[in-house]
C-alpha cells in the first residue's frame, strides 16, 4: 500500500525496535548498573511493541478504518490476518522443540494451551502475534458498532484497565473487590499486556495517524520536542513506579501512548526511501532471537566461554543481536529465493489495469477547472464505469475526495462495507422496503419526485435526501414549476434535505440551441433555490454538473460536480477531445491472454458459423476474452482489432462469449501466454475507448460500464 512514499525511517526503526526487544530479553546493562538497565529495557524498549502496533494500524487498517463512519471491515483485513496467522504458526512450530527442552509443556491442559495460543504465546515473545490478531479482531468488532469518537474512548478505557493490571498494580492491589477481579482475570491471561488491553489503542492510533495526512516535509520540531519531553517524563514515571514497587509488570505506562505517538510522527517526517527488505528482517529478528539466546548459551558451555559470552551482559546482548540479524537475513533471503515476491504479474485470463497516477492527474485537472468552493462528487456507479468502484473510491478517499454518487443502494452498501468514507448519494430509485438500509449504511437518497418524498416521509424515521429538480430532461426529479411541492417537501418531518440537484441533458453539445437550453435549465434550477431562500429555508448544497458540464460550462459550478466519464480520463466521443481545455489521462487498460496459437490452412474456417475462411495459410490466436467480458460482439469479423507485441491483430470470425479469435499471421514470435491489449497501449500502438465506441456504434460510457465483473481490477 502507498509504496510511492518514503517510509525508510519507519523501516529502519523497525529493526531498531526489534533490537530493543532483544534488549528486554537479555538485559544488556545489568553488568554495569541496574538503573541503567531499567532505563533501557523497562522504559525505552517498551516503545518497541507499541511501535509495531502503530505501523500495523497505519498501513493495514488505515484511515478508512478510523474515519467517521462505522465500517464492517473484517473483509478488508482478512488477507493481512491470514499472513500473520501463517507467521504465528511458523513461529509456534520453531519453538516447539525449545519449549519441550525448557519444560514449558509439561502439564499441558486444553485450557492452558488455549491461554497460550490466545494470550500468553507458546513462547515468551510470541504473545505479540496473538495480541496483534486479537487486537485487530476486537477493533473490527468495536468499529462495527461505534463511531470513531466512541471507539477512541473504548480503546483508551481498555488501556487504562490494562495499566492497573500492569505498572499501576500497586494502586489497586489492596482494594478488595477490584484486585480480586483482576486476580480472577489473571487466571485467563497472565498479563494485561495483550490483545485486549494493549494492542487496540496503538492499532487505533496508527489508523488515526494515517488519516492525518502527514507529509515528509512537515516540521520535525514539534514531534522531536514532544518525543524528548514525553520520554523524559515516562522515564520519571517508570522510576517512580519502581521506587514505590507498584509494578506487577512493566509493559505499560501512562505516557507510553503519547511518547509513541510523537516518535511515530517524527519517523513519518524522515524522508528516506522505503526499505522493504528491512520489514521482513525486523520480523524475523523478533521471531528468532530467543532461539539464538538458547543457542549461544548452548555453544558457550562446551567452549568454556560462558564468562565472556553470557556473563558479560553487554557482549552477550551484542552477540545475540548479531546472530539474530544474520539469521533473519538468511531466512528472508531463503524465503525470497523459494517464493520470490510477486511484483505485478496478473495470472488471469483477462484483467483490467487501473492507473492510480492517471486518476490522480484527472482529479487535479478537473479541480483546476472548478472554483475552490465546488468539490468533486465522482460518479462511481456501474462499478465506477467498469473500473472497480471499491478500489477507485478508496483511492479517491486518499486523494481527499469525500463525496460520491452511485446509481443504486447495493452500490452504496458495497462501498460502505469496504470502508469508503464520506457522503454517498444514491442517484436512482430505492424501494421503500429498503429504507432501513439507507440509515444503517449512512447513505443519502435522491428524492426523485414529490410522491416519493411522501413515501420517504412515511417511513417514520429520519432519512437524508437530495432533492432532484426536473428542469427539462424529464427523467427523474419533481417538475421545476411545482414550486408549492418543493416548499412542502422542505418541511417534511422525516426528511433531512442536505442537497438539491438537477441534471443538464444537453451539455455535451456546443450548438447554439443546446447552449440556450442549458442556460434555461440552469436558470430554472436557480429559480427554485431562490424561492426556497425567500421563504427562509436554509439553502442546501446544490449540484448540477456532470463531466461535460464541468468541461463546457465551468461557470455553472455549484457546491459539487458529479463527474463521471471525465474522471476516468475519457470523453464520450472523439470530437470532444479537441474542444477540451484540459488534458485527461485514460485510467483503464484492458488486457487478456493469448490462450492458443495455431495454423489455418487455405479454405479452413474459424469460429461459430465459420463466417471466416482463410484464403491463404495463416496463423491465428485465440484470446481468453469475449462478449461476456464486455467486448462488443459487433466488433466481430474484422471490425475490431487488438494489440499484441506492439502490433495490431484483426478480430476474425464471430466473437464468442469467453473467447475471441484474431489474425496473428504478421506477428512473429507470438506465443500462448502473451498479453493482448484490448484497450490501452502496446509498443507505439494504442486502442482507446473511443475507438471501441466508434467501431461498435456507441459511446465510451457504454463500453466501459459494461466491462465484465468477472475480470479482476488491478491498481497499478
Ligand atoms: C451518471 C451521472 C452523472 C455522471 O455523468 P458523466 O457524464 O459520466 O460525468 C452525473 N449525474 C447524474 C445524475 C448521473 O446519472
Amino acid at each position: 500500500m502507498q509504496t510511492n512514499k518514503n517510509y525508510g525511517a519507519l523501516d529502519v526503526f523497525r529493526v531498531i525496535a526489534a533490537f530493543l526487544v532483544v534488549a528486554i530479553h537479555t538485559s544488556p546493562l545489568t553488568s554495569f548498573s541496574a538503573e541503567a538497565d531499567f532505563f533501557l529495557t523497562r522504559v525505552v524498549a517498551r516503545l518497541a511493541v507499541p511501535f509495531f502496533f502503530l505501523v500495523t494500524g497505519y498501513f493495514v487498517l488505515g484511515k478508512q478504518f478510523a474515519g467517521r463512519y462505522p465500517s464492517p471491515c473484517l473483509s478488508s483485513v482478512s488477507g493481512y490476518l491470514r499472513k500473520i496467522l501463517v507467521m504465528y504458526g511458523a513461529a509456534i512450530l520453531i519453538y516447539i522443540p525449545i519449549g519441550i527442552y525448557a519444560g514449558h509443556y509439561k502439564e499441558l491442559s486444553a485450557s492452558a494451551l488455549l491461554r497460550m495460543l490466545i494470550f500468553d504465546g507458546t513462547f515468551y515473545h510470541l504473545w505479540y502475534f496473538s495480541a496483534l490478531i486479537l487486537g485487530i479482531l476486537l477493533l473490527c468488532f468495536l468499529r462495527r458498532f461505534l463511531s470513531a469518537r466512541a471507539c477512541t474512548a473504548a480503546v483508551f478505557v481498555l488501556y487504562v484497565l490494562g495499566l492497573l493490571g500492569d505498572s499501576y498494580w500497586g494502586l489497586i492491589e489492596h482494594v478488595p473487590g477490584i484486585s480480586a477481579a483482576y486476580e480472577w482475570c489473571f487466571q485467563i491471561f497472565s498479563y494485561t499486556r495483550n490483545g485486549i488491553f494493549l494492542a487496540p489503542l496503538f492499532l487505533w492510533m496508527g489508523a488515526r495517524i494515517a488519516g492525518q495526512q502527514i507529509r515528509p516535509t512537515d516540521s520535525r520540531i514539534i514531534p522531536a520536542a514532544g518525543f524528548a519531553l514525553t520520554l523524559a517524563l515516562m522515564t520519571a514515571e517508570g522510576f517512580l513506579l519502581r521506587y514505590f514497587e507498584w509494578q506487577r509488570h512493566d509493559s505499560m505506562y501512562l505516557l507510553l501512548p503519547v511518547c509513541a505517538y510523537f516518535l511515530y510522527r517524527l519517523l513519518l517526517t524522515g524522508n528516506i526511501p522505503s526499505k522493504q527488505r528491512l520489514r521482513a528482517v525486523s520480523s524475523w529478528i523478533y521471531i528468532l532471537h530467543p532461539a539464538l539466546i538458547v543457542l549461544l548459551r548452548g555453544i558457550a558451555k562446551p567452549l568454556h566461554a560462558t564468562t565472556l559470552l553470557v556473563d558479560n551482559s553487554l557482549i552477550h546482548y551484542l552477540i545475540v543481536c548479531l546472530l539474530s540479524a544474520a539469521a533473519a537475513y538468511a531466512v528472508t533471503a531463503f524465503l525470497n529465493h523459494v517464493c520470490p515476491p510477486v511484483n505485478f504479474y496478473p495470472m488471469d485470463r483477462a484483467w483490467l489495469e487501473i492507473d492510480r497516477n492517471a486518476l490522480k492527474h484527472n482529479v487535479s485537472a478537473l479541480r483546476s477547472l472548478l472554483p475552490k468552493t465546488c468539490e468533486l462528487m465522482p460518479a462511481i456507479k456501474a462499478d465506477a464505469y467498469g473500473h472497480g468502484a471499491v478500489p477507485v473510491a478508496q483511492e479517491l478517499n486518499r486523494l481527499g475526495v469525500d463525496s460520491f454518487c452511485v446509481a443504486c443502494i447495493s452500490e452504496g452498501i458495497e462501498l460502505r462495507k469496504n470502508g469508503v468514507q464520506g457522503e454517498i448519494l444514491i442517484l436512482g430509485y430505492t424501494h421503500p422496503k429498503q429504507f432501513p438500509l439507507l440509515r444503517r449504511y449512512h447513505l443519502t437518497q435522491t428524492v426523485i419526485d414529490f410522491p416519493y418524498a411522501l413515501e420517504m416521509n412515511r417511513f417514520g424515521k429520519k432519512l437524508k435526501g437530495h432533492i432532484a429538480v426536473d428542469t427539462g430532461m424529464h427523467r427523474l426529479g419533481e417538475r421545476c414549476d411545482h414550486m408549492e411541492h418543493f416548499i412542502r417537501l422542505l418541511s417534511m418531518k422525516n426528511l433531512t434535505i442536505t442537497g438539491a440537484m438537477t441534471h443538464l441533458c444537453s451539455v455535451d453539445s456546443n450548438l447554439p440551441e443546446s447552449r440556450e437550453f442549458t442556460r434555461q435549465q440552469a436558470e430554472a434550477f436557480y429559480r427554485v433555490i431562490k424561492a426556497w431562500k425567500k421563504r427562509g429555508f436554509t439553502c442546501p448544497k446544490i449540484h448540477l454538473q456532470s463531466s461535460y458540464g464541468v468541461l463546457n460550462y465551468p461557470e455553472l459550478a455549484g457546491d459539487y460536480a458529479r463527474v463521471g466519464i471525465a474522471l476516468y480520463g475519457v470523453h464520450s466521443a472523439r470530437e470532444d477531445y479537441d474542444a477540451s481545455s484540459i488534458q485527461l489521462k485514460p485510467v483503464l487498460s484492458w488486457k487478456a491472454r493469448v490462450a492458443v496459437v495455431k495454423e489455418l490452412l487455405p479454405g479452413e474456417g474459424a469460429g461459430y458459423g465459420l463466417t471466416f475462411t482463410a484464403d491463404s495459410p495463416m496463423k491465428i490466436a485465440t484470446l481468453s476474452v469475449g462478449y461476456g467480458d464486455g467486448l462488443p460482439r459487433s466488433l466481430s469479423s474484422g471490425v475490431g482489432s487488438v494489440l499484441i507485441r506492439g502490433q495490431r491483430a484483426a478480430i476474425i470470425g464471430r466473437i464468442c462469449m469467453d473467447q475471441t479469435i484474431v489474425d496473428v499471421t504478421e506477428i512473429p514470435g507470438i506465443r500462448a501466454g502473451d498479453e493482448a491489449v484490448l484497450l490501452g497501449q502496446s509498443g507505439s500502438e494504442t486502442i482507446t475507448a473511443c475507438d471501441l465506441a466508434e467501431q461498435s456504434g456507441t459511446i465510451t460510457n457504454e463500453i466501459l460500464s459494461r466491462l465484465g465483473a468477472r475480470m479482476p481490477r488491478i491498481m497499478i
